[in-house]
């Protein structure tokens, strides 16, 4: 591999396009003739503007975001929505919230700080190994919201079917799928995603929300925890985080020029496949997802054992293939394949995989 970088299956902060870090690096010490790096620069300089208003236009561009959708760019990663989210959208104060897995529990308990969370439907009884059915959940008239963690990045699981909300709006957290595969935007009143897993550094969130989910009658709450502060300002009521900004602009010019998310997708698709089939020919590593769940990003698979578990991941560490222990909540190993992580990654894990089976069988 050029540069002698590591396939790194980390769950996030994850990998990066190779060409993106290329071009990051040719700009390091000079933007474009603005005799300095992006991290030196001033957030309310034209140069910088033209930086974050071309994100966001790549952005709606590559999902087709409608026209009544904002794009925000706000701080304090993926789990500071858990709590904004609840803040601005619990109107009658009463969400349904959909169990299936870590991050949604951790965004339900955040949530029944600010008001009453109804959970529509739980995977609890199989240690979160498939998403349930919510055709027809039961969902109170005066419900704010229906919310999902739509791929379980620790568990492993991603949601085939959107709920039916009947209705009601949808609040989507697409952290570890987002870019990963077209979405229709218009499904939802909300999508969030920190950038670490799949287009990113960490640190940021994007939020996408419909306009009038955006309320101006909220004066008490803290301004920063309020949408309208972001959306009225451009994301830049305060220093943003500039840095993550660039790079993510970067990542959504790379993926419009291989042919947007139809493409990204397809690719996503064939690497995760390659990955699905070993497990399921293998007498020695078994996949822990219902293969109806089964994530695009996040593979975890256990062997029979705890011992033998750790002694694949120690191989596999040795072998360059890095950050391939499971979570403590599911165990064994988990490889999350991202957008950025390359077919030949996949297929050299699946290599190795095959051959340390043979050695031990
Ligand atoms: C990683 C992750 C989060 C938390 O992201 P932070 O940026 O660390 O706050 C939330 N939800 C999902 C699905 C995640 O994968």
């Amino acid at each position: 591999m050029k540069y002698d970088r590591t396939f790194n299956f980390s769950a996030g902060p994850a990998m990066m396009p190779e060409p993106v870090l290329e071009e990051i690096r040719d700009e390091m010490m000079n933007y474009r003739g603005s005799g300095m790096c992006v991290m030196e620069m001033s957030h309310r300089s034209a140069v910088y503007q033209q930086i974050i208003d071309e994100a966001e236009a790549d952005l709606r561009d590559l999902m087709g975001i409608p026209d009544n959708y904002k794009v925000l760019f706000i701080q304090g990663g993926a789990t500071l929505q858990f709590s904004m989210i609840p803040m601005n959208l619990m109107k009658n104060g009463k969400a349904v919230y959909v169990e299936t897995g870590a991050w949604s529990k951790k965004a339900i308990a955040e949530a029944k700080k600010v008001g009453e969370v109804i959970i529509g439907a739980s995977s609890k009884d199989k240690n979160y190994s498939y998403i349930p059915d919510c055709s027809d959940m039961d969902i109170p008239e005066d419900t704010d919201y229906v919310y999902i963690c739509e791929n379980e990045t620790i568990h492993g699981c991603t949601w085939q079917t959107l709920p039916n909300t009947k209705g009601h709006t949808l609040v989507s957290d697409q952290s570890s799928m987002f870019l990963s595969k077209p979405c229709n935007v218009s499904d939802y009143g909300m999508i969030y995603a920190g950038v670490q897993k799949n287009v990113g550094p960490s640190g940021m969130v994007v939020v996408i929300v419909r306009e009038d989910l955006i309320r101006d009658d909220l004066t008490d709450l803290p301004i920063y925890m309020q949408y309208k502060t972001h959306a009225d300002a451009g994301s830049m009521y305060n220093t943003p985080n500039c840095w993550a900004i660039y790079c993510i602009g970067k990542v959504f010019k790379y993926l419009k020029s291989i042919g947007g998310l139809e493409e990204m997708e397809k690719r996503n698709i064939e690497k995760a496949q390659i990955l699905y089939d070993f497990l399921d020919e293998s007498k020695m590593f078994t996949g822990t997802v219902e293969k109806s769940s089964r994530s695009l990003m996040n593979v975890p698979f256990v062997t029979e054992s705890k011992e033998l578990d750790a002694e694949v991941v120690a191989a596999t560490k040795a072998a360059g293939y890095d950050n391939l222990k499971g979570h403590k909540s599911v165990g064994g190993l988990r490889a999350s394949i991202y957008n950025a992580m390359p077919k030949e990654g996949v297929v050299a894990l699946v290599d190795f995989l095959k051959k340390f089976e043979e050695e031990h069988a």
